[in-house]
């Protein structure tokens, strides 16, 4: 592959200026605008592996990975197989399929705190329908979340959210009624005290935590250590749920996903991305108990039209079966690791100042000299330095998030090569950074 993709992006600048005239901005969501970056997004017309071509014929290595789910790579073969098989018997049925238990089967074997699953068709409604669950069963009203944590757009979580939000410095959205922002509270990520406080605030009115474990979309930001155990312990203690979104990190940092990895296991758990293996798919689970007050065993309404979509159940089914075989997470693991040291190496050579941030086959490489563990520190990045480092980036055919705060995903399909290919083009990105 050769390492510059200086090609023109001429097709892709014509079909945005005609996009936008028929969908607002351009795009289906937002950060696909390269607003932020100050560049016209490039339309795609395939993928394969660990690669993606744009419709002007560049190629590029993707770390974006349809914003994670593509974990096994793009057009994976027993995927593409596994989708083109299941719509031979039809797209939908609007009744339940064998596919469904099936899914529902393994999402309990592999995530512990996961009794019983209902599907749902994107992280939104994954995490909307799991307040909503929350708010009902424990008869409370307020929402606890993290200050950069993103969990889809629904009105009562589009609050100091992360992703594109932070992206585009919006304040909070407009259009989230005044009565309802009033019963979400946001506090700092990985800052236990004032999760305290809260509690102490409003003893019984607090119906859920709602956080994602490993932070993804205000960069990546682990957990310190205790924190996620310390809020295990203060909503047990209180009578609040914890939920984790694992959207992100569901499968993505081991078969377990976050829970597994730490060893904390919440109320509720939402999923989405690697669980549709590209499709539009979301889910939500948690203990037996809690789960049975979902409609129709409950009174707690939710449903979907589309929802447990047999192509959907075909694509996150053969995903999750070929995560299942071993070696997978290790050699995640092991080349993510190797394209962390490779950057800090160059970065500590040519002298720019950057945090990087990993966890497992996820990672953010942040342009300040201060650890980033919130949104407060992930905002103290050079937001002007990372867009000219986007942009070296791309020019030399490496596609990553086009933003500061948003994770970058490792996927089995990198190999070595690319890897050191990566490698390579960060170091002249920075070199060029320090000219
Ligand atoms: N939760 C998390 C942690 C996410 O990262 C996302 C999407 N990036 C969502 C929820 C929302 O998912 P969707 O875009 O499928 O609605």
């Amino acid at each position: 592959m050769s390492m510059t993709n200086a090609g023109s992006n001429s097709k892709s600048e014509v079909a945005f200026a005609e996009a936008k005239q028929f969908i607002p901005g351009g795009v289906n969501s937002p950060v696909r605008a390269f607003k932020s970056v100050d560049r016209s997004p490039l339309f795609m017309k395939s993928g394969s592996g660990s690669r993606i071509v744009d419709i002007d014929g560049n190629s590029y290595i993707d770390y974006i990975g349809s914003w994670g789910p593509l974990i096994m790579g793009h057009a994976h073969p027993e995927v593409i197989s596994a989708i083109q098989e299941a719509a031979i018997y039809g797209t939908s049925f609007g009744a339940p399929t064998l596919l469904e238990t099936e899914m529902a089967k393994l999402v309990i074997e592999r995530v512990p705190s996961i009794e019983m699953v209902r599907m749902v068709n994107s992280g939104t409604e994954a995490t909307m329908s799991a307040l909503r669950l929350a708010r009902g069963y424990t008869k409370r009203n307020i929402i606890l979340k993290f200050e950069g944590g993103y969990h889809g757009h629904a009105d009562a979580l589009l609050i100091k959210a992360g992703s594109g939000i932070a992206t585009l410095g919006l304040p909070d959205s407009p259009g989230v009624p005044d009565n309802v922002a009033s019963n979400t509270i946001t506090v700092p990520y990985n800052d236990l005290a004032s999760v305290q406080a809260a509690f102490e605030h409003y003893p019984e009115q607090i119906a859920a935590i709602i956080l994602e474990p490993i932070a993804g979309n205000m960069g990546v930001v682990p957990p310190v250590a205790g924190f996620l155990q310390g809020l295990r312990d203060l909503t047990t203690r209180y009578g609040a749920l914890l939920i984790f979104d694992e959207v992100m990190t569901g499968f993505r940092v081991g078969l377990h996903s976050a829970q597994g990895r730490f060893g904390v296991t919440p109320d509720l758990t939402c999923l989405g991305k690697i669980i549709g293996g590209g499709l539009p798919v979301g889910a939500y689970g948690g203990k037996k108990e809690i789960m049975a007050h979902i409609a129709p065993s409950g009174a707690i309404y939710q449903a979907g039209t589309l929802s447990g979509n047999p192509l959907a159940m075909a694509a996150g089914l053969k995903t999750l079966e070929l995560l299942g075989r071993a070696g997978v997470y290790d050699e995640l693991e092991r080349r993510s690791a190797r394209l962390e040291e490779g950057f800090r190496q160059s970065a500590e050579e040519i002298g720019i100042p950057i945090r990087i941030n990993r966890v497992g086959a996820m990672i953010s490489v942040f342009f300040t000299d201060q650890e980033v563990i919130d949104y407060a520190s992930a905002s103290t990045s050079d937001l002007v330095r990372f867009k000219q480092y986007f942009s070296h980036m791309l020019d030399q055919g490496i596609s990553i998030a086009p933003s500061q705060f948003e994770a970058w995903f490792i996927s089995a399909a990198h190999t070595d090569e690319d890897i050191e290919l990566t490698i390579t083009a960060h170091r002249e990105a920075l070199k060029r950074l320090a000219i």
